[in-house]
């Protein structure tokens, strides 16, 4: 049993089963036993690999997409270049080796970093080098000024609600307790305001995912997108809409069961972009699936560029990881890119 798991067995017992989305809160960010706070994830050694971890050329792609933008946009004199979960920082590290020779780009930029982890934001600070950094806790915090934010597989470690569409209501998906063992049941059914919209597109069986944190995060980045202009790039797993029970654990690059080591396995759920483009309002947004952005923004170039310099391990390496990113069986359709723009304005290069 993980000491995680123990502390909730006793919470449970005391005050009755939490919701999924309290499970997964606790899980990640519990301050002494959470995941992202107790580990290093990310990498062959680690639980899971992401697209900067995979490729140089993801973060140099994203950071060009970006500068273009801040170019496009007549080169604010001052701006707040964010990302949002930065990792390990590399994909930031890449954006700014990239963007080095856009002019006055970087002099113009407060690199600024929301990250909850503290042994994370070390691991940040070490990648980015001489890069003068901020750290921010709270997407509140970021300034009033204009925004170049990049966020990728985010949105998915956010804690998500799990409902059963009922014949006149829905059923929470709830982790209590059998025979003294973390499990799944169902409250009782209830008619919800924030699932009324789902009313006519789903049927009693359905089940249907809520991430209560995304719409307040959204809204902040589009008010600052909005008002002092800039733009957002969101790249994570999911759809268009959320349809269906998409909470999993990865742990050593393999799939386990959610309730099974809580605090010792990653857990995500999809992203439901649809939710996520609602609470854009004072922006325009675009979309485009992974393959089609970084093929749109020069990917296969890029990937040539550097193939020249490289042989025999490091040259197959390469082209997987351009495979990887792109091909539909692999990250190609299944991640998506959604960005934020200010309204009468073009969007980032790569999207409609
Ligand atoms: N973007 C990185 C890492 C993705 S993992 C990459 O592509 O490699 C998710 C990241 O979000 C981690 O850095 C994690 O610590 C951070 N994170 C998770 N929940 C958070 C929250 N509520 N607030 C701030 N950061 C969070």
């Amino acid at each position: 049993m993980t000491p995680l798991e123990a502390l909730l067995i006793r919470r449970i017992a005391a005050t009755g089963p939490i919701t999924v989305a309290d499970y997964m809160a606790e899980c990640l960010l519990h301050p002494e036993h959470g995941y992202y706070t107790t580990r290093q994830p990310f990498g062959t050694a680690g639980d899971f690999t992401t697209a900067p971890e995979i490729t140089q050329m993801f973060g140099e792609l994203l950071g060009l997409c970006l500068a273009q933008t801040w170019l496009d946009q007549g080169s604010p004199a001052a701006f707040t270049l964010a990302e949002l979960g930065p990792g390990r920082g590399t994909l930031m590290a890449d954006a700014l080796r990239a963007t080095r020779a856009v002019p006055g780009f970087h002099a113009a930029a407060q690199v600024t970093l929301i990250e909850a982890s503290p042994a994370l934001r070390q691991t940040q600070a070490a990648t980015l080098g001489p890069h003068e950094a901020i750290w921010l806790d709270d997407i509140s915090d970021l300034p009033q000024a204009p925004l170049f934010l990049i966020a990728n597989e985010f949105f998915d470690a956010l804690p998500i609600r799990q409902f059963t569409r009922d014949r006149d209501g829905w059923r929470e998906h709830m982790v209590g307790l059998t025979d003294g063992s973390l499990s799944f049941g169902l409250s009782d059914a209830a008619q919800l305001g924030l699932l009324t919209h789902r009313l006519a597109d789903t049927n009693p069986g359905d089940i249907v995912e809520v991430c209560p944190a995304a719409p307040g995060i959204i809204e902040a980045i589009a008010q600052r997108i909005g008002a002092h202009c800039g733009a957002a790039l969101v790249i994570d797993y999911g759809n268009w809409g959320s349809n269906g029970d998409t909470l999993q654990a990865l742990r050593a690059h393999a799939f386990t069961p959610p309730l099974a080591t809580p605090g010792e396995a990653d857990l995500t759920a999809h992203v439901d972009f649809a939710a996520l483009a609602r609470a854009a309002a004072p922006c325009a947004v675009g979309r485009a699936d992974q393959r089609t952005l970084l093929t749109r923004l020069g990917l296969h170039a890029r990937a040539t560029r550097l193939a020249q310099n490289l042989q025999g391990a490091a040259l197959e390496s390469h082209l997987a990881a351009t495979h990887r990113l792109t091909d539909p069986t692999e990250m190609g359709t299944l991640f998506k890119a959604l960005t934020l723009y200010p309204l009468g304005h073009n969007a980032p290069p790569g999207f409609d």
